[in-house]
């Protein structure tokens, strides 16, 4: 058969309806794409089927029903339980549950047993932000380039997309390596707050802590520079003994505040064990090389 459909109009599958999958389908249905959708505890799709998706009676009927078969579910395990058993011959499986590289080469290898083409993603994305452009939320893809090219379009709809190369596990990659950084902030604000609470209104320390996270951005990039050339030492004004000393003042103002340390205290110790390594060679470098004290 002849496939009628213009890009705008091809149809696809859609497994797990969370909240994540819950608008993922509300955009492709919104742009025209027939969408045959499946959940775990049904009721979640009664809303979508008075929006125009197909509900399907159970995953395997959802993965006969396109070529294209998009899946989001809880994590990994999930994916494995949902599609067991099911024959994914000729499919082009595009799993957008978050996971890590390893979860993700393996369930690409998965796929690939079964018969199936396989492009996996990372969304950057909170749900309200799906199908809302200006959000700035995306998609990391990695896996097939020409699957990703060939559906590309289609992948669009609920947000951009950024494909990260040929291995299957950079678009989780990428993904938990900026939840990381995230994960990071959120525990130095955690840490704000804390220490400010009950003398410092949140509303006014609330545009400090912005503009003087904005302003600290600029380690981002010059870490990324030392850490290419290795070179921890030039140029800086910041020197890792002094910063050491700064955290000391740190930690006891938590004391002295009545507040934990143990959201702040892991990194003070990886900037002193660096330092402590070589004190002459590192005393002076900004906290890059620290980095370098991670890696197993
Ligand atoms: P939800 O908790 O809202 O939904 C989880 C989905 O997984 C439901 O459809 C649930 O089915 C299904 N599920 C869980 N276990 C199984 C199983 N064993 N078999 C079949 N289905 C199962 O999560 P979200 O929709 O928010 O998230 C989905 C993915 O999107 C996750 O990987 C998440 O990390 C990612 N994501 C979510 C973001 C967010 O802000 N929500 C942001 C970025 C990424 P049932 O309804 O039956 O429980």
């Amino acid at each position: 058969m002849t496939d009628t459909h213009t890009t705008a109009q091809r149809p696809l599958t859609l497994i797990g309806l969370g909240d994540m999958g819950t608008a993922l389908a509300r955009t492709w249905l919104a742009a025209g794409h027939p969408l045959t959708v499946w959940n775990r505890t049904p009721a979640k799709a009664g809303a979508l089927a008075a929006e125009g998706a197909s509900v399907a009676a159970g995953p395997a009927a959802a993965v006969a029903a396109n070529t294209l078969v998009v899946v989001c579910l809880l994590d990994d395990e999930s994916v494995g339980s949902a599609l067991e058993g099911i024959d994914l011959t000729g499919k082009d499986l595009v799993n957008l549950t978050t996971g890590t590289p390893a979860e993700a080469r393996a369930r690409a290898a998965w796929a690939e047993d079964r018969g199936a083409r396989y492009l996996d993603g990372g969304i950057m994305a909170t749900p309200t932000m799906i199908g809302v452009p200006e959000a700035g939320g995306y998609v990391f893809h990695s896996g097939s380039r020409a699957l990703f090219e060939t559906h590309r379009a289609v992948l669009e709809v609920p947000a951009g997309s950024r494909f990260v190369g040929e291995d299957p596990g950079h678009a989780a990659l990428h993904d938990v390596a900026l939840l990381s950084a995230m994960w990071g902030m959120f525990a130095g604000i955690s840490q704000a707050y804390a220490l400010t609470e009950g003398e410092v209104a949140p509303k006014d320390l609330a545009p400090l802590l912005s503009e003087w996270l904005g302003a600290m951005g600029f380690f981002v990039g010059n870490a990324a520079e030392r850490l290419t050339s290795r070179d921890f030492t030039s140029g800086v004004v910041s020197g890792l003994a002094m910063q050491i000393t700064g955290a000391g003042t740190m930690l006891r103002t938590a004391e002295e505040q009545g507040v934990g340390t143990e959201l702040i205290a892991p990194y003070v110790d990886l900037l002193r064990r660096r330092l402590a390594a070589d004190p002459a060679a590192h005393g002076g470098e900004d906290t890059t090389g620290a980095i370098l004290m991670l890696k197993r």
